[in-house]
């Protein structure tokens, strides 16, 4: 099934997202992540890729099938385009449709420190456009409430994703915030730039002060004072500080919801703990929000 056919028949979709395990090894423990998350149903589980992700050695590939066909979830294949060849667009493309997987996160990919860029296309829309054009994909791309970390404004940002989106995005998928009004501010901007497909926004609970602080300074995204006080009072007590991560993203959600957003894409960290306390806390207003959607058919 296409993803973008759910936002058809939901309110709110909910999925959440997984990145494979580093080693093969770790294997058995994304066994038990997903067990856990299957128990949760969430309408889609999302894959990421690795920047140095091989055609032989494809894990995202090999996780997107598994989500798919054994535990019947509908997955959606990260592919970052930066370095990789078109040969190995094609081949990757191909190895999901043989798996059964309908749908791709198509994305830029981050420029390589050396800033040599091994790959044919330059931006995610040449991407897309690409996949639109020679492979039958469900399509989704990236977005930034607050602007990507390179573009030179919010509004040369805006019009970068106006082109993705004309080249055939289906629905797009946020960089995680931590304050709301930048994503409502967001949303604003996107309906007068006449961006009108729908929009999940990413939450990603804080469960450890270390990695927030590493993704933030990658990604930019704005630390809320509240948000800073409740990292700074938990730095030394990890159980304390796990939950009240989970607070403070459940408050996100709830408020998001209510604001009438047409998803929500839970970063999962690949901890079934966190998506399940998360989950347990939205779902009476995520089901009644569903409920009221399809009493109106
Ligand atoms: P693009 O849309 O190509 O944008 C990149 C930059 O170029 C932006 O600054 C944009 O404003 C600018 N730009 C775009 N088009 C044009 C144009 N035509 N002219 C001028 N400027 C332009 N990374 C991974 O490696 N693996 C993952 O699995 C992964 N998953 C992600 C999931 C989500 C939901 C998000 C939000 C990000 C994810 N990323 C992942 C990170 C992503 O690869 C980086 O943020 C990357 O730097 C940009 O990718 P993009 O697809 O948004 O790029």
């Amino acid at each position: 099934m296409y993803i973008k056919d759910m936002f058809r028949t939901k309110e709110v979709v909910y999925s959440f997202e997984i990145f494979p395990p580093k080693t093969a090894s770790s294997v058995e423990t994304i066994y038990h992540t997903l067990d856990a998350l299957h128990d949760l149903k969430p309408d889609y589980i999302s894959v990421t890729y690795g920047a140095g992700g091989s055609i032989s050695d494809n894990r995202t590939v090999e996780l997107s099938s598994l989500v798919k066909n054994k535990y019947g979830i509908e997955s959606l294949a990260h592919l970052t385009c930066i370095s990789s060849s078109r040969a190995t667009i094609d081949a990757i493309l191909q190895q999901l449709k043989n798996a059964g997987v309908e749908n791709v996160l198509a994305l830029r990919g981050d420029v390589p420190l050396n800033g040599k860029a091994a790959g044919e296309f330059q931006y995610a829309s040449e991407l897309i456009g690409y996949i639109r054009e020679h492979h039958g994909f469900g399509i989704a791309a990236a977005c930034y409430p607050e602007g990507h970390i390179d573009a030179p404004s919010l509004e040369q940002d805006l019009e970068a994703l106006k082109i993705k989106v004309d080249a055939g995005a289906d629905y797009l998928i946020s960089q995680l915030f931590f304050d709301n009004n930048y994503f409502y501010q967001f949303l604003e901007r996107a309906e007068q730039k006449g961006i009108r497909i729908p929009i999940q926004a990413g939450i990603m609970p804080v469960a450890n002060t270390k990695q927030i602080e590493r993704i933030v300074s990658l990604c930019g995204a704005a630390i809320p004072r509240k948000l800073l006080t409740i990292m700074e009072r938990y730095e030394h007590d990890k159980t304390a500080l796990r939950d009240a991560g989970i607070d403070y993203a459940v408050e996100q959600i709830l408020d998001l919801i209510s604001h009438g957003v047409q998803g929500i894409h839970l970063y999962t960290m690949n901890n079934p703990y966190i998506a399940r306390k998360i989950t347990a806390n939205i779902s009476p207003l995520l089901d009644a929000k569903n409920r009221s959607c399809n009493s109106h058919e």
